[in-house]
């Protein structure tokens, strides 16, 4: 198995070059946004708990995206690895999620950084949400502040990645077909 992050900023193409990667490559993708979403649709005790702290943009406890995401890896069979989106979002997760492949002897190989312009994350988010319904990009003080949350919270992995020697910089500019290729590029050189 090889385990790949995909990280960047809200907007910054990570699921759609999910979904795709995961295709081509027979990985597993688990994304915590799209789990904590199905919670919600199902109308679930957890769903309800969560829906107002993700409309604000304020990251979920981690211990709720930790237990989800342990769920998933044991219940995976048959596929080449995992790419993790949206998780891990702190340095407590990215640790838990360590701790978790360690024990089953695995770890996270790669990191795949997704450089996108400020401008060009409100402008992508804003055009999603017309498109996606999703009420988190609806209102530009919220995507401001997932932005945010993600420069305090979560882009302090990216050092912690970095001395692990796992840090792979991949740019986030251009059409979806340009940032898929320099992605495969990157995994193939893993797989
Ligand atoms: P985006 O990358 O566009 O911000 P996601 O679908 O990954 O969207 O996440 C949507 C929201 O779900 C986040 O703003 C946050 O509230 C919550 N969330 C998703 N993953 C996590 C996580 N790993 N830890 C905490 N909160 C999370």
């Amino acid at each position: 198995m090889v385990n790949f992050l995909i990280f960047g900023p809200p907007g910054s193409g990570k699921g759609t070059q999910s979904v795709k990667l995961a295709e081509k490559f027979n990985l597993t993708h688990l994304s915590t946004g799209d789990m904590l979403r199905a919670e919600i649709s199902a109308g679930t005790d957890l769903g309800k708990k969560m829906s107002s702290i993700m409309s604000k943009g304020e990251l979920v406890p981690d211990e709720v995206v930790i237990e989800m995401i342990a769920a998933r890896i044991d219940s995976t069979k048959g596929s080449s690895g995992f790419l993790f989106d949206g998780f891990p979002r702190t340095v407590a997760q990215t640790e838990a999620l360590e701790r978790m492949l360690n024990v089953r002897k695995m770890k996270i190989d790669s990191m795949l950084v997704l450089d996108v312009d400020h401008d060009e994350l409100v402008k992508r988010l804003i055009l999603r949400a017309e498109q996606s319904g999703r009420p988190d990009d609806k209102d530009p003080a919220v995507i401001e502040n997932r932005i945010d949350v993600y420069k305090a919270k979560t882009e302090p992995i990216i050092e912690y990645c970095r001395q692990r020697g796992i840090y792979q910089p991949v740019n986030g500019m251009g059409t979806i077909d340009d940032i898929f290729d320099r992605l495969s590029r990157q995994i193939k050189k893993q797989l």
